[in-house]
């Protein structure tokens, strides 16, 4: 990155030929000023700072107060933040901002705490939609029932006339009612498909109600297809949470084209109230013949805010249904370790391909055996193409094993964190622990060790799978504990991080992900005026406590995009 420091610097040193050379004359006048702050700019060269000023979409002045009122004109908006937070705009680097918002006009289980909140919800929701031929959405947990197995006749006794598909929270398993299941004519004797699985009645052989993976497609391609105006209503509701959380810019994390449009209709119109890195769905059974394909999508979706120069690639499922990778077998389940949803051969080719043409590769993957494959696919690109500046990454890293840590950083993959899920929830209690057993679970969510071998780390929220909000994300990092929780022992203590980490992952690291370095991701002169007002100095208080402060004002390109109403003009 020495090419950004030189402009930053020379910007600075132009603003500062200005006011010395200008004999009394003022320095550029600002739009807005904020004076006495706790300023974190994220930069090596100021790291912290009492005021900023922004003309038009740009930050034109970090310093003391004093000084930054020499840059107010008459029509300049001055708040003195009484020493709240200023930090540069978070970037999620792993959301499903489209599909989440869509979720939100659906049937919405998430964060209900019991199965019958759930049943309760689903027969709401039907008769409060009378005329929808199928009853669709998702969000329940996999805890709520037992073996993550819910089942159809719970289903039936709440909606029996019309065909109910239901996504788990994690969007890996989908829930059906008797009604579904004949309309897709699934019945005992009909096989799982391929990289998918058909829950069943031990007893009976029918199947039960839960679809794993693919086989949830036997069911979604009868549902009718959203359309345009869905898929507009729904992102506009996530740009609204996104910002309300300080989220300034994204990476989506898998695109197909009704989500690209729609990206590009609200770019378009000035909508896009979020810097969008588009990652795009790669169908791994059509292997090589992507490439052209994603490379037009490329070419298509440049906009002004919005890029689609990352190729998205699912290795792996997820730890509590087995349907994740892993080196060694389940602990229960003699000879099973996962079945990965492409070939290590396949993975190599289309790695090599996709690097070779410029996309920078995001991939899933959750299980030991997948990160590892993920790991040598890309090491295999590098070694054909050369290991250029390509910012691949891999996403979740729910179990990684301690030999493959010091490949990120060797290998230059940044490590893509869901930091919101590395605490003893009953995800991990109930479901996970049990079946990994007590050694190779030490190695669950490592990010502090990770982080202490240098490896870039980034973050994100994987809404609408958990909440968007950056800051509990942040606390469960500092604390693994979950976000609710009073101080006490931490989960896996070894691998907690301090806060610059976090702050980094979610501010310059995500920039730098997006290849956006050089434009924002850090408060100094000359860059994008992106940039979040905090109630409290996260650097204060409690790390306990971070995940109860409050974003009050969200700019991005200098335009409010969030203001809390109790923050006062
Ligand atoms: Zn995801």
């Amino acid at each position: 990155m020495p090419r950004i420091k030189t402009t930053a610097v020379t910007l600075v040193s132009l603003a500062w030929l200005t006011v010395s050379c200008g004999g009394g004359r003022p320095a550029e006048q600002a739009d807005l000023i904020l004076t006495n702050a706790a300023v974190t700019t994220m930069s090596a060269t100021r790291p912290k700072a009492e005021a900023l000023a922004v003309a038009g979409d740009k930050i034109v002045f970090v310093g003391t107060s004093r000084e930054a009122l020499r840059r107010r004109g008459e029509a300049t908006r001055v708040v003195d933040l009484g020493g709240r937070m200023v930090l540069p705009a978070f970037q999620d680097s792993h959301v499903h901002l489209v599909a989440g918002g869509v979720e939100l006009g659906l049937c919405d289980l998430n964060g209900l705490r019991t199965k019958e909140e759930v049943l309760a919800k689903v027969s709401e929701y039907a008769a409060a939609h009378p005329d929808a031929a199928w009853i669709t959405g998702g969000g329940w947990d996999l805890p709520l029932f037992p073996q993550a197995k819910p089942r159809k006749e719970d289903l039936d006794a709440v909606v029996s006339d019309r065909p109910v598909i239901l996504d788990s929270a994690d969007g890996h398993s989908a829930w059906v009612n008797s009604r579904a299941l004949a309309l897709a004519g699934i019945d005992r004797n009909t096989p799982d498909p391929a990289g998918g699985r058909i829950e069943r009645d031990p007893r009976t052989g029918a199947a039960s109600g839960t679809l794993r993976e693919s086989a949830a497609g036997l069911v979604e391609k009868l549902v009718p297809e959203l359309g345009p105006v869905d898929f507009i209503k729904g992102l506009r509701a996530g740009l609204a949470l996104a910002n309300r959380f300080g989220i300034g810019s994204i990476i989506e994390a898998s695109a197909g084209p009704g989500i690209l449009d729609a990206y590009a209709a609200l770019d378009r119109s000035g909508e896009l109230t979020v810097r969008v890195l588009a990652s795009l769905y790669v169908d791994t059974d059509a292997g090589l013949a992507e490439v052209p394909r994603l490379t037009a999508l490329r070419d298509r979706y440049a906009g002004t805010r919005l890029k689609a120069t990352a190729a998205k690639i699912f290795v792996d499922g997820v730890m509590e249904p087995r349907t994740a990778a892993l080196l060694e077998p389940y602990a229960d389940r003699p000879g099973d370790r996962g079945t990965p949803l492409i070939e290590p051969a396949a993975f190599d080719a289309l790695a090599r391909a996709l690097d070779q043409a410029g996309f920078q590769i995001h991939i899933h993957a959750i299980g030991d055996r997948a990160i590892r494959m993920s790991l040598d696919a890309l090491e295999a690109a590098g070694r054909a193409n050369g290991f250029r500046d390509m910012r691949h990454h891999i996403a979740h890293l729910e179990l990684i094993d301690p030999a493959d840590i010091p490949r990120f950083e060797r290998l230059g993959v940044a490590a893509n964190f869901q930091a919101l899920w590395a605490y003893a929830d009953t995800y991990i209690t109930d479901l996970t622990l049990p079946i990994l057993g007590p050694g190779r679970s030490r190695w669950l969510y490592p990010i502090g060790s990770v982080a202490r071998t240098g490896a870039v780390i980034a973050g994100g929220s994987d809404w609408s799978v958990s909440t968007m909000d950056p800051l509990q994300a942040i606390q469960v990092a500092l604390t693994r504990r979950g976000p609710d929780d009073p101080p006490g022992e931490a989960w896996i203590p070894e691998e907690r991080v301090d806060l610059q980490t976090m702050l980094r992952a979610y501010t310059a690291n995500g920039a730098w992900l997006s290849r956006d370095e050089g434009a924002r991701g850090t408060l100094e002169v000359g860059k994008a005026a992106d940039l979040i007002v905090i109630d409290r100095d996260l650097f204060a208080v409690p790390a306990s406590e971070i995940a109860r402060a409050k974003v009050l004002l969200t700019l991005v390109g200098g335009r409010e995009v969030f203001r809390d109403p109790a923050f006062g003009r």
